[in-house]
């Protein structure tokens, strides 16, 4: 028998559902995967024993000829979903320890599909963070090296575990959320397929708030074909969030048909930035390349107000996170600091001590913009810039179908080699915040290797609920791109 781990999720399957192998030998089989994975720092909790348990729930539906779409197929789960009776912690010790009551929409849509559960992802604390590094659970390490080299790249972030555990064949799609890139850009630097749908697509029941009204759920795994599954069950109308939208959710996988022909192309000449890489210009130019060959007419397009996406996002995105996060007074639940003098003292220390770097700096500078005097200058001002760069993708869609950036500025980088410049760190978010502030749904396909041998992505962005056509799309540039191969094993 091939390794199960090395199946893509389609194939995972169709092979329990012609019987070439068990829900026991594939749960089984990853489980081990994750095991001998450690060294990777991808999972929080694992929960070997739910997979086993889903698997054996699974091996009686398909005996019994009740099989569901998603049966018996192992999945991680980003550690910001509440899981019932399993630890969430956002990544952050102020949650330590937290085993929610409840399950969010999202996993249970995937749990009431068949899938079974590997264990809770790493992540940015808070999903604050595009390399995994402000996790006080510590960094996880993308499986992928260059070339000839032994040093420790990061796995992007916030959705880093994710991105590492599906890249190392640990699990055959994880569930990611992005609010500026995370789960686009984990997926660019560690070779595989991740996409943010459209605000409203997914529900945000029972996942931990960082900036309400950007945040989405989404899948991440090998292919196009996989994440068009997964996002079929995770994608619902779901009362309990209003602002999830009540329109039927397609069969994704169905809308691949492989034929582009007469799709109109956009590329944004305002994405081609100074210093940008060469190697990130080529990708760029084979991307329009591959999708040229494939019949799809391409746009020259201007989004003139992308300069101003970044700093809006940064006033924006820490405004609703300053917010949201007031919440963790060290009261209702997770960590509590003891001996405080009163209960001032309580929320002051808790906090504290619960919060790390990243976060308190979000909450500063959230703060800040949200005070009487500043409101207007910052979060009216950068408010008003989101409806510019929203009526920007207007007319460019006007015009054109989709449209073509990279995903990321840069491959995957060294462990700590940004973590003392935020602004560094902020310029990865660079192509794919302008998605979140509009709202707007954007997939990162996997697109090949540079010539160190790591991987980068090309972003497709699409017109509100149409990600049917991003799938499409998307599974055209991934069967033209060179294929990328499973990182070599170190671990
Ligand atoms: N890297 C961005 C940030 O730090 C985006 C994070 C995300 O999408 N959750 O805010």
């Amino acid at each position: 028998m091939t390794d199960l781990t090395s199946l893509t999720l389609a194939e995972a399957r169709d092979g329990l559902r012609t019987k070439a192998f068990s829900a026991r030998d594939l749960a089984e089989a990853h489980i081990k995967a994750v095991e001998a994975a450690r060294p990777l720092n991808a999972f929080i909790v694992e929960t070997p024993e739910k997979a086993l348990a889903g698997a054996a729930e699974a091996d009686r539906r398909f005996a019994a000829g009740t099989a569901r779409r998603l049966e018996g197929l192992p999945l991680g789960i980003k550690d910001l979903f509440c899981t019932r009776d399993v630890q969430a912690t956002a990544g952050s010790h102020i949650l330590e320890g937290f085993k929610p009551i409840y399950e969010s929409t999202v996993t249970q849509n995937l749990w009431d599909a068949g899938a079974t559960m590997l264990g809770k992802l790493n992540m940015d604390e808070f999903a604050m963070g595009s390399s995994n590094e402000t996790s006080y659970f510590k960094p996880v390490i993308n499986p992928w090296r260059a070339r000839g080299s032994n040093k420790d790249l990061v796995p992007g972030g916030s959705s880093g575990g994710s991105s590492a555990a599906v890249a190392a064949r640990l699990c055959l799609g994880a569930t990611g959320t992005d609010t500026g890139g995370s789960i686009r850009q984990p997926a660019a630097v560690t070779g595989i397929a991740g996409i943010k749908p459209t605000y409203g697509r997914c529900s945000r029941w029972g996942i931990v708030a960082f900036a309400s009204s950007l945040d989405q759920a989404g899948p991440m795994a090998r292919t196009v074909r996989d994440c068009a599954i997964l996002l079929r069950e995770m994608a619902s109308h779901d009362p309990k969030d209003s602002t999830s939208v009540d329109i039927p959710v397609p069969d994704y996988e169905a809308a691949m048909t492989g034929d582009i022909r007469g799709l109109r192309v956009g590329v944004p000449k305002e994405y081609r930035l100074d210093g940008m890489p060469d190697e990130i210009e080529k990708l760029w130019a084979d991307g329009i390349a591959w999708l040229k060959a494939a019949g799809a007419t391409i746009v020259d397009v201007s989004l003139p107000h992308t300069k101003y996406a970044l700093p809006a996002y940064y006033i924006v995105a820490p405004a609703e996170a300053s917010s949201n996060l007031a919440r963790y007074d060290g009261v209702r639940f997770g960590h509590r600091a003891s001996g405080p003098k009163d209960i001032v003292g309580l929320y002051e220390r808790s906090r504290a001590e619960g919060f790390g770097r990243e976060v308190q700096r979000r909450i500063m500078i959230g703060t800040y913009v949200l005070s009487a005097g500043y409101y207007d200058a910052y979060y009216i001002k950068a408010q008003k810039v989101r409806t510019l760069i929203a009526r920007d993708f207007d007319e460019a869609f006007g015009v054109c179908d989709v449209l073509l950036t990279p995903t990321a500025p840069g491959p995957a980088f060294g462990i700590g080699d940004k973590s003392d410049d935020p602004i560094a760190m902020y310029l990865n978010d660079v192509f794919t915040v302008t998605v979140n502030l509009a709202g707007l749904p954007g997939i990162s396909v996997p697109a090949g290797l540079n010539a160190e041998g790591l991987p980068l992505g090309l972003q497709l962005i699409g017109k509100a609920f149409d990600e049917a056509t991003l799938f499409r799309a998307g599974g055209v540039l991934e069967a033209a791109a060179p294929k990328t191969p499973a990182p070599g094993r170190w671990w």
